[in-house]
């Protein structure tokens, strides 16, 4: 195996391997898939799961901030 290259393939094979005790299903298929996978090994799908999670505290912090920002008007005007 040359070591310069960097060889997706076979890294992805060891990553299953090594994430085989912690594995979720796949939204699409059902499949088994390692925990942290980025995308399923069956149907090639992305799953995103910290994204989709992101943008909802993100949403609420600045509807938090809005809300505030109003009451601080309205207290103080
Ligand atoms: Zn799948």
């Amino acid at each position: 195996m040359a070591e310069g290259k960097f060889d997706y393939q076979s890294f992805s094979q060891e990553q299953e391997g090594l994430d085989f005790g912690k594995m979720k299903k796949c939204p699409y298929c059902s499949k088994p898939i390692p925990e942290d996978a980025i995308s399923c090994y069956y149907c090639g799908k992305l799953i995103d799961d910290n994204d989709s999670a992101r943008p909802a505290w993100f949403v609420w912090t600045a509807i938090i901030l809005v809300v505030s920002f109003f009451l601080f008007f309205l207290l103080f005007l």
